[in-house]
């Protein structure tokens, strides 16, 4: 029989080995076995190349027609009808395994393979998440998907959905460490430019650098904007300019954030302090005609055909409010200085928490007020920003807030100080008068005294020389070389300033003369009157700098980072 044409020929018989018939057919056996041999090596390799043929078809068709195009993109595409909306901070067990759908900031992306991407997503403050892009089976994540999510610039926003599942292990990088996201769908809802003016790493390290006046650009913010946003702990600090420059990332930080939180709480607890004791909240104008504290340190502005000013407290007008039959009233509200002050205690605009009220048998009714408010708000902060106040810490350390126990608050009088100060400070304070006020260092020296002896970062400072007194502070009757007057301290430094007021006309204009100020100036006449319109009791107050309150609590190296928008003699924007 013959061999069909389509197999191969046989090989060539071996030679017969010498021998006769044993020979012969020992040789014809061979040949049958090499035929089958190679008919079964070249079905082998038939079958190889049809596999072969049939994967480079599948791979062509994956690579033209991507399954997963439709779940992701840069436009907002279609989610499942039953993804729930979810939110970091309320995520819970009861989402493991359900469909979600989120709205967050992209700050970080890890490509582990051509399959795999892990992306952090960060909603308010530090609350982020880990979140999974991995191509499956079934095609509805891509590789291609993977590859498109993995070139997303940071601080894009985007929305996704995904599965909620529990990580192997917590994540220790992000907040939410006990669920991650496993991505189904994700289009970018706000695109980021490929380079930041400062990255989020940058923007949430400690700002160093307060001068006015240094350029931006010498510090390389050139080479912080190509700086990816997973940046190592090496990352560079920039400046208070440069932060203010990048205004959009600097409040993206999250230590931003908790100190905005802690400020909006500082607030809220002088507020609520407040209507407790009976005050009552009004609103001062911050246009007035006359520069009524004094000249110097006031803003001009045009007013139609006149001038106007801003105001420097709201002093006279809690007074008005007193006058106007309220016992006890309090107001918060931005404060005007036209001072030259470049020091990182001192911006031209600044928030003031102020209270008047009226005192019934000593000014020391105002000072337990003013105490009770401030560590009210010392308490509360402790134990409603536990969590803001750590992460500030992380950023800017700092030894707790030294609060004196209940009944051993420390009121020192000026002359105390002073005294403690000669004594107990450093040698150049040993001729300090009881009559000149205390210069900035003095201040320091004494709060470092007061803390060693006291353990407390909170403490009052009373009766004021004279000398150091506004013409409406009340003199001490029993010396009036003093006043009822007072400055409260934290952490060494003045946050508020406060006293006893003149009540009686005669008595206003008498202190005005001596003090060199004129009581028929215009402002100061119409303030004078108000207290001859009818019987006004005996008051006092303070005016408290928040911004000052959250700085000095947080121990931050400038109240500049305080303030939401921070204003100084040469930054009005942004
Ligand atoms: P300082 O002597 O520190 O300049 P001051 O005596 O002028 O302050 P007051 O006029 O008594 O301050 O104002 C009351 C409070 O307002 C201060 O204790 C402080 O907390 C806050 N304050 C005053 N000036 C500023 C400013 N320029 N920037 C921020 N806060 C301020």
């Amino acid at each position: 029989m013959s061999e069909p044409a389509a197999n191969p020929p046989p090989p060539p018989a071996e030679p017969a080995p010498e021998g006769g018939e044993d020979a012969a057919s020992t040789s014809k056996k061979a040949a049958k076995k090499a035929e089958a041999k190679a008919k079964k090596e070249a079905e082998k390799a038939r079958r190889a190349a049809e596999r072969a043929a049939a994967t480079a078809a599948a791979t062509s068709a994956a690579e033209t027609e991507d399954l997963a195009k439709d779940n992701y993109g840069p436009k907002e595409g279609q989610l499942a009808a039953d993804a729930i909306e979810i939110n970091l901070k309320t995520l819970g067990e009861e989402h493991v395994g359900k469909t979600v759908e989120l709205r967050a900031w992209i700050q970080n992306t890890r490509v582990q393979s051509a399959k795999m991407v892990f992306v952090e997503l960060r909603e308010e403050g530090n609350w982020a998440i880990q979140g999974i892009v991995a191509a499956n089976k079934e095609g509805t994540v891509s590789r291609q998907m993977v590859k498109w999510v993995s070139s997303i610039n940071s601080e894009s926003y985007l929305l996704v959905e995904a599965t909620v599942q529990k990580p192997l292990e917590p994540v220790v990088a992000c907040r939410v460490s006990h669920y991650e996201l496993h991505i189904t769908k994700c289009y970018i809802l706000a695109a980021a430019p490929a380079g930041l003016g400062m990255t989020l790493a940058a923007a949430n390290k400690a700002v160093t650098n307060f001068s006015d006046e240094q350029a931006a650009v010498e510090e390389g913010v050139d080479k912080l904007s190509i700086a990816p946003a997973s940046e190592p702990a090496g990352v560079p600090a920039a400046s208070m300019l440069t932060h203010l420059d990048n205004i959009v990332m600097h409040k993206r930080a999250p230590v931003a954030q908790a100190i905005s939180d802690i400020r909006m709480e500082v607030k809220e607890l002088f507020r609520s302090y407040l209507r407790s004791q009976g005050f009552k909240e009004f609103e001062p104008p911050c246009l007035i005609g006359a520069a009524s504290e004094g000249g110097a340190n006031v803003f001009r502005l045009p007013y139609f055909s006149t001038e106007a000013f801003l105001a420097q407290s709201p002093q006279f007008y809690k007074q008005y409010e007193i006058a106007g039959g309220r016992k006890r009233v309090f107001c918060v509200g931005p404060v005007f200085r036209a001072e030259n002050s470049n020091t990182p205690r001192h911006m031209t605009e600044f928030t003031g928490l102020d209270l008047e009220m009226e005192i019934k048998k000593s000014y020391h009714e105002v000072i337990d007020m003013l105490e009770g408010v401030l560590l009210h708000i010392f308490r509360g902060l402790k134990e409603r920003c536990a969590e803001e106040i750590e992460l500030v810490r992380s950023v800017y350390p700092s030894e707790e807030f030294l609060v004196p126990e209940s009944g051993k608050e420390v009121r020192l009088t000026f002359a105390e100080g002073q005294k403690l100060l000669r004594e107990e400070g450093p040698e150049e304070y040993r001729n300090v008068s009881d009559h000149e006020d205390m210069s900035t260092p003095q201040e320091k020296a004494l709060g470092a005294l007061i803390r060693k002896k006291y353990g407390t970062d909170f403490y009052v400072l009373d009766k004021f020389p004279e000398e150091a007194r506004p013409f409406y502070a009340k003199e001490d009757p029993s010396n009036p070389s003093l006043t009822n007057a007072y400055d409260f301290f934290m952490r060494d430094q003045e946050i508020l300033s406060g006293g006893q007021r003149i009540n009686d006309p005669e008595e206003l204009e008498a202190r005005m003369r001596k003090k060199g100020v004129d009581p028929k100036s215009p402002g100061l006449k119409e303030y004078v009157d108000v207290f001859r319109q009818a019987g006004v009791p005996a008051h006092g107050g303070g005016g408290i700098g928040l911004d000052r309150v959250v700085a000095f609590y947080l121990n931050l190296p400038s109240v500049h980072l305080a303030a939401f928008y921070p204003r100084t003699p040469k930054r009005l924007a942004p």
